[in-house]
Parts: C-alpha cells; sequence; structure tokens
C-alpha cells in the first residue's frame, strides 16, 4: 500500500448512510473520490445540532403517547414474542422489524406527499403579508422545515433496507464466529439505529414547528420508536460494532 493508499479507510462505505454531503471522512473513502462529490457543507456541525437533546424527544415522545392512550412498551411487548428468526420457512419480510419499518416508510412517504408542507408555508407566507410574523421568524422556521425534511427524506427508505438486511444477517449463522464488533447484522443495526434516531430527531424539530400536525406526526414518532426497540431486542449488542473510521 503506498501513501495515497493508506489515506484511505478500507471498507468505510459499506457501514455509513452513503449521504456523502453529510459525512466528515469524504477525504477518506475511495467510494466518494471515485464519485467525485464536491461542495460539502460543515457535517459535524450539522449533525452534532441535530442529535443534541435526543434523550429530551425520546421523553416528550412517551408524554405524547401516553397523553393520546398509546401504551408503546405495550406494543413491543406483543411484539418481542415473535422476534425469533428460528422458524426456518418464516419470511423475513412478515417479521414485525420489516412490517414497522415499511408502514414508516409508507405511512412517511404518504405524510411527505400531502399538503401539509405547502399548506404550512403558504400560511406562513399569509401571515408575513398581514403583518403578523416577521419576514426573518418565517424564513428561520422555513430553514428549519427544510432542514428537517432533508433527514427525513434521506432515511425514509434507508431504515427499511437496513433493517431487512439485519433480519437477512440473522437468519444465517455464519456470523457467529465473528467477534461482536465484526458482526455483519451489529454493523447494519448500528446504521440503521443511527438513521431511526436522526429521523425521530428530524420529526421532533418538525413538531416544533408545525404544533398543528402533532397527531400525524406522533403516529409517524411511536413507529419510528417501536422499531429502535425491536430493533434493539434483536441486535443487544449492535453498539459494539465498530465502524470503520466512524467509530475509532
Ligand atoms: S463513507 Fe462517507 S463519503 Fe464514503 S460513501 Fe459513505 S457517506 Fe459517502
Amino acid at each position: 500500500m503506498d501513501d495515497d493508499d493508506s489515506a484511505f479507510i478500507p471498507g468505510i462505505h459499506n457501514w455509513c448512510d452513503r449521504w456523502c454531503e453529510r459525512c466528515a471522512f469524504t477525504a477518506r473513502c475511495r467510494v466518494f473520490e471515485r464519485e467525485q462529490i464536491r461542495d460539502l457543507k460543515s457535517p459535524e456541525d450539522f449533525w452534532n445540532a441535530l442529535s443534541e437533546n435526543f434523550k429530551e424527544t425520546l421523553e416528550m415522545l412517551h408524554a405524547m403517547a401516553e397523553e393520546h392512550g398509546i401504551d408503546i412498551d405495550h406494543i413491543i411487548e406483543d411484539s418481542k414474542n415473535d422476534t425469533s428468526l428460528e422458524e426456518e420457512d418464516k419470511m423475513l419480510d412478515e417479521h414485525p422489524l420489516s412490517m414497522i419499518t415499511d408502514q414508516y416508510l409508507f405511512e412517511g412517504k404518504d405524510w411527505l406527499e400531502s399538503s401539509k408542507i405547502n399548506g404550512y408555508l403558504e400560511e406562513l407566507a399569509r401571515q408575513v403579508n398581514l403583518g403578523l410574523m416577521q419576514v426573518s421568524e418565517a424564513q428561520a422556521q422555513k430553514a428549519k422545515i427544510d432542514e428537517a425534511l432533508e433527514v427525513i427524506k434521506w432515511y425514509l427508505f434507508f431504515i427499511h433496507v437496513k433493517s431487512k438486511r439485519v433480519l437477512n444477517d440473522l437468519s444465517g449463522d455464519f456470523w457467529e464466529e465473528y467477534p461482536e464488533e465484526e458482526k455483519s447484522y451489529n454493523g447494519s443495526a448500528k446504521i440503521a439505529m443511527i438513521s431511526m434516531e436522526r429521523s425521530m430527531q428530524a420529526w421532533k424539530m418538525l413538531l416544533d414547528v408545525m404544533e398543528d400536525e402533532q397527531d400525524s406526526i406522533l403516529s409517524l414518532l411511536v413507529l419510528l420508536e417501536k422499531s429502535r426497540k425491536l430493533l434493539t431486542a434483536l441486535v443487544p449488542k449492535y453498539d459494539q460494532f465498530i465502524r470503520p473510521g466512524f467509530d475509532e
């Protein structure tokens, strides 16, 4: 390996979210070099800002769910009995994790394609025109919405795809000989978990602005939290996986 090659981290692209514009390792990634993506914004600042107060998001979600009579933990208990992959003929598509992430994908897509965002932006413009809101306030709200939507859209399909990958890897015993930090299902679960948590933070950002959408956003957050808990029950050691570059 020459000096030039040593700058690159082998296999880093196998355990990332492929969001190169938001990645701090572009200079050390062969895939990025090949794809020659440029003009990046500061990824560390972006993710640090988004991941702040995840605990607060969870507390808010549980309080809201309780207020709406949704017992997240009970729903998970019901599904937990079904998280075993021991039945050889069980279709991965029928696994609760696959079904819930699939449901999130479709319901999230429906939400994004609805008129909710445009309706809200039109209302902001109306308030500015009537002098009920400062232009700067409307711009700040729009910037927050744009940022949240960027994250939600990026991970909308990714969460389901990576969750299916986890189930697929778990269905074989190939990885049992590997240490936890190298098992493929741990790596897939880790990036799936990151995607779920970032999406939850982004939905919370939208919720902070679009308070009238509390019910619809809550149901999406519940799906993500159920997915997160199922994933943890299924792959409890996911956090031990060491992603080249990101976790070193
Ligand atoms: S490691 Fe970073 S730069 Fe490389 S493919 Fe993944 S997101 Fe893109």
